[in-house]
This record gives C-alpha cells, sequence and structure tokens, in this order.
C-alpha cells in the first residue's frame, strides 16, 4: 500500500482489533480474579431468589443498608431496597442532590428456566414426574437429557415459607427430562426443531420406586410426596402457593484450552448485573452523583409484574429518595442516566448466517453497545439517541473502556428486547450495552472473560461520571 494511502486509513478509517491485542497488561492481570468471583456468584444464585440474596449479602458487605420510608440521606450513604426478594434497587447517595440526575445501571437477574406447574406432581408408566411451564424464550430440546436442579419457595396459609433445594448440594440427587431415542427417533427427526420436544413433554422425573402394598395406584407418586413431606413438610395441595424453578444442575467453568471463557447457565443477564453491581460496590469514594444499580425480575417474559422493570416499585424507590431531598422524582428523572445492561448475541462462525458481520458483536471485543434492540423495522426499542451514544463513546473512551457497537443479528432475522424501553419511558436517558454471549438462552451459554471484565469497567465509567 503506498505510504499515503496506509496514513490516511489510520486517520479516518475504523481500526478495531481483538481485545487482546488492547488491553493493557494491568487489566489483564484483574480479569481472572473478577471472572472467578463471578463465577462464584453464578453458582450460588441460579434463580432470582438465590441471586437477589447474594446481592443483598455482598452489598451489606460493602456498607449497604435496608432503605425505609423516611430515613434520612445524607451524600455518601448506601442504601438497597429488596423488591419482595426478587428484585433489589440500590442507591449510592452522591455529593450532587437528585434534581441534577442520577446514574443508573439496570439490569436482570431472572433467566429463562422450567417452572413448576401449580398442580405439578402426577405418575405414568409407574414413574414420578413433575409437570413444567417454560419461563423465558427456550428452545426445548435443548433442555432434555441434562441434570436439574429444583429450587424456590413452598408458601403456606400460615404465613411460613419453606426453601426447597434439590439436586444442588455435594451428592444431592439431580432430576431429568428425558428424550427419545434415536432408534425410535425415525418420526421425531422429520419435526422442525421447534416441534420436536413439545412443551407439555418437558416433564421432570422424580423417581421409580413404589410405596407400601401392591393395592390401589399412584404408588409411586405417593413415594415421592412422601419424600417431600419428610423434607419439608409439605403436601399436595401446598403446590397451590409454591413458585419452584428447574434450572440447569450444572456449575460455571472456564471453557477453552487458553481458559478466556465461562461456560455457566444464566450468564443472561446475572453477567451485567454482576458487572453492574460490582462496580458499584467498588466505588472508593462518594460518587459526584447518585449511583443507582437496578437488579430487576420478570425480564425474561416482558418485564411485567410487581418484581419486573414496568413496576412501580422502582418509581417508589426514587420517590422515596427524592422526598428526603424534596426534589420532585420528575426532575430527578429527565437528568438521569440509565446504561441498560443487558446481553447480545455474540457472532457464531457456525451460525454466520443470522448475524450481518460488520454490525455483529464478536467476543472478546468489549461491552457491547446496541443504539437500538427490538424486531423488523426497530419496533419495541427505545433507539438511544446520537447525543446519547456519543456520551457514553466518552465516558468510555476517558475510563479506557473496551466497547464496541452491533445489532442483534441481521435484520428480519428475529430480534429482542431489554428493559431499555421501560427505563425510557420514564423520560430517562438510557442506552443499550452489555456482554455478547453464545448460545443465549441455552441451559449452558458461554461468554469470554475479557468482555466481562470491560463490561464491568463500564458500569464502572457510568457511576463515577460527573
Ligand atoms: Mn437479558
Ligand atoms: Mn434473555
Amino acid at each position: 500500500m503506498p505510504e499515503k494511502n496506509k496514513a490516511l486509513k489510520e486517520k479516518l478509517l475504523s481500526t478495531k482489533k481483538n481485545g487482546w491485542d488492547r488491553i493493557s497488561a494491568a487489566d489483564a492481570k484483574k480479569i481472572d480474579a473478577y471472572c472467578e468471583a463471578y463465577k462464584k456468584f453464578l453458582n450460588d444464585g441460579k434463580t432470582e431468589r438465590l441471586c437477589a440474596q447474594q446481592v443483598i449479602a455482598l452489598a451489606e458487605k460493602e456498607g449497604y443498608v435496608p432503605y425505609e420510608r423516611g430515613m434520612a440521606l445524607k451524600s455518601g450513604d448506601k442504601v438497597y431496597v429488596s423488591n419482595r426478594g426478587k428484585g433489589v434497587m440500590l442507591a449510592y447517595l452522591g455529593k450532587k442532590t437528585l434534581d441534577e440526575g442520577t446514574q443508573i445501571t439496570a439490569a436482570h437477574i431472572d433467566s429463562p428456566r422450567l417452572d413448576l406447574k401449580p398442580n405439578p406432581l402426577y405418575e405414568d408408566g409407574e414413574l414420578a414426574y413433575f409437570k413444567t411451564h417454560y419461563y423465558g424464550g427456550i428452545r426445548k430440546y435443548q433442555w432434555t437429557t441434562i441434570p436439574m436442579e429444583l429450587h424456590g419457595v413452598v408458601a403456606l396459609a400460615d404465613g411460613t415459607v419453606k426453601t426447597v433445594n434439590i439436586g444442588a448440594d455435594q451428592g444431592d440427587p439431580k432430576l431429568v427430562i428425558t428424550d427419545l431415542l434415536p432408534h425410535l427417533g425415525a418420526e421425531q427427526n422429520k419435526k422442525p426443531l421447534s416441534e420436536a420436544i413439545p412443551a407439555e413433554t418437558l416433564n421432570l422425573l422424580l423417581g421409580s420406586r413404589p410405596i407400601g402394598d401392591e393395592e390401589g395406584g399412584d404408588r409411586v407418586k405417593l413415594a415421592v410426596m412422601q419424600l417431600l413431606n419428610e423434607k419439608y413438610g409439605i403436601t399436595e395441595d401446598d403446590f397451590t402457593s409454591a413458585e419452584l424453578e428447574a434450572v440447569p444442575a450444572v456449575e460455571a467453568c472456564d471453557i477453552g484450552l487458553d481458559r478466556t471463557l465461562i461456560g455457566a447457565y444464566g450468564h443472561d443477564d446475572r453477567v451485567c448485573a454482576y458487572a453492574a453491581l460490582r462496580a458499584l460496590l467498588d466505588l472508593d469514594k462518594t460518587p459526584d452523583k447518585t449511583c443507582v444499580c437496578v437488579l430487576a425480575d420478570k425480564e425474561e417474559i416482558g418485564s411485567d409484574g410487581v418484581t419486573g422493570m414496568q413496576s412501580a416499585a422502582f418509581d417508589t424507590f426514587m420517590e422515596d429518595l427524592c422526598d428526603a431531598q424534596d426534589i420532585p422524582v420528575r426532575v430527578c428523572f429527565e437528568k438521569s442516566f440509565c446504561l441498560s445492561a443487558d446481553v447480545t448475541a455474540a457472532y457464531d462462525p457456525n451460525f454466520a448466517d443470522v448475524y450481518e458481520k460488520r454490525n455483529a458483536a464478536y467476543l472478546n471485543y468489549g461491552i457491547g453497545l446496541c443504539k437500538y434492540t427490538g424486531a423488523r423495522g426497530k419496533s419495541g426499542a427505545s433507539d438511544a439517541n446520537a447525543e446519547t451514544v456519543a456520551y457514553i463513546r466518552g465516558l468510555f473512551g476517558k475510563a479506557d473502556v473496551l466497547w464496541q457497537i452491533a445489532e442483534l443479528g441481521k435484520v428480519d432475522a428475529g430480534g429482542g428486547g431489554t428493559v431499555a424501553m421501560y427505563m425510557a419511558n420514564r423520560n430517562i436517558t438510557t442506552l443499550d450495552a452489555g456482554v455478547p454471549v453464545l448460545s443465549m438462552h441455552a441451559p449452558f451459554e458461554t461468554v469470554a472473560k475479557l468482555d466481562c471484565f470491560e463490561t464491568y469497567k463500564g458500569m464502572k465509567a457510568v457511576y463515577e461520571a460527573e
């Protein structure tokens, strides 16, 4: 290439590079420690309830206290509110008053899974099963023939709540959903993927040993119910008021000979939730503006409901903070910025045809910004304005955050949404950004460690903005 063109190219054209060729030696060293802690966070919080407990434990360690309405608040105070044990909102009161706005990061801590139906227990073919109803967008065929564990609560009419954990402790038995053997799969093989495993066949195998004498049916079911009664003091009717979630019984682990990737259940969106939380907890001095971290539930089913991002629980929390300074919450919202922290699709060479290479997010290229999500003609997207993207470019540039900008896939290939639009609808300037994920929504998803760490740095840059 003529020298003149080389110089011109460097000056005018984009020079995107793999993060490993750009990362500072100091940051390269920090990645592993960060990711080890993240893996523990994943393993200890495979449901939104368990994850919320982890969040609160970590926050309390750093001096966060439960907020109570009417509490006097001053700069430097650290408070949190648990939204019914399934979501957490945290605030670190800044030097500036709330009429100057807040710096928010919002992620979700629910993940796709299989919930038990309200009448789950039955016996068929002298085997006991739980009926499930899938939660979120799953590819059903991926959830068979893998070990599963069960978490959740059974709430009793007298107000007591039993915590259920089957399969997570060392030596515990696991549950499984069976699939057809290939020898008898001729008809199933002809079906499209979306139909090969009907939702009503996602039944968890629970046991096979009948109880008592040979009279009467349902003896395996009865035996399983007896075991559950011994362990939790519950009866069949108590499933009525239960939230029991079957999740993959797999621990987060390194992937790849070079250990640059992490495989786990629930990266979407705990990888961003952890980054948002850790960044807040790691702030070493009182921030300029108040920093808020929202970890919501129900994103995977549309952010509806009392623990979802559309719930007034968030507005109430913010109004309470504003009341302490006699500031209308609308004044605070219109000056606030929110980074909607959710995962994006990573380019997968095995399925290249659904990506548009020039606008895909790549592993090891850093946190992925999304100006808009949505489907078709950007339907269902908050579509951040240019100034907002520029603002983040500026912040990330100053903080040396490695970032990329991408769309979810090819136009009209599909689409997706995040909590961004619900924040933007509140008159909060909002932009999407998060970690690129391979096999998103599968029982075992893969992310790159470098991207996890850069996302953490990105969250920190948002909090530390002046
Ligand atoms: Mn998500
Ligand atoms: Mn998702």
